[in-house]
């Protein structure tokens, strides 16, 4: 009885071990698959300050660098899926920053965001 409880517990250890091997070496390949799927950020263009969400003037047009950010109950023209590149204000500058021609003072906005003024291309 005593022998059978030790092989049992040897069994368990054994498992653990097993298992505690198994996420070590898991581990580093799941988080690497995650960072394949992670957004890429694109920096704004160099020298450039972006527009910033709490400018007075981007806050009153309701700015959000992320457009899946927009409170829709406060913008009944928000619509999932419109954002600054598919605008016809937004100029590109590259992969994730464009020029906003209600903003252009105010420096780039991002591709993902969006604001009151977004108007179909
Ligand atoms: S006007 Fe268009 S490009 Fe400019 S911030 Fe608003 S949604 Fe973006």
């Amino acid at each position: 009885m005593a022998n059978n409880e030790n092989q049992n517990s040897k069994i368990t250890r054994r498992s653990f071990i097993s298992s505690f091997a198994t996420f070590i070496v898991a581990a580093p390949m799941l988080l690497s698959v995650r960072n394949l799927f992670a957004a890429k950020e694109v920096p704004p263009p160099p020298g450039l300050k972006p527009v910033e969400e709490t400018n007075s003037i981007a806050n009153a047009f309701g700015y959000k660098k992320d457009a899946s950010k927009v409170d829709a109950s406060k913008f009944n023209n928000y619509k999932a899926g419109n954002n600054c590149s598919n605008c016809r204000h937004y100029s590109p500058l590259n992969e994730g920053w464009g020029k906003c021609k209600m903003m252009m003072a105010l420096g780039p906005v991002t591709a993902g965001g969006w604001c009151k003024n977004w108007a179909k291309k």
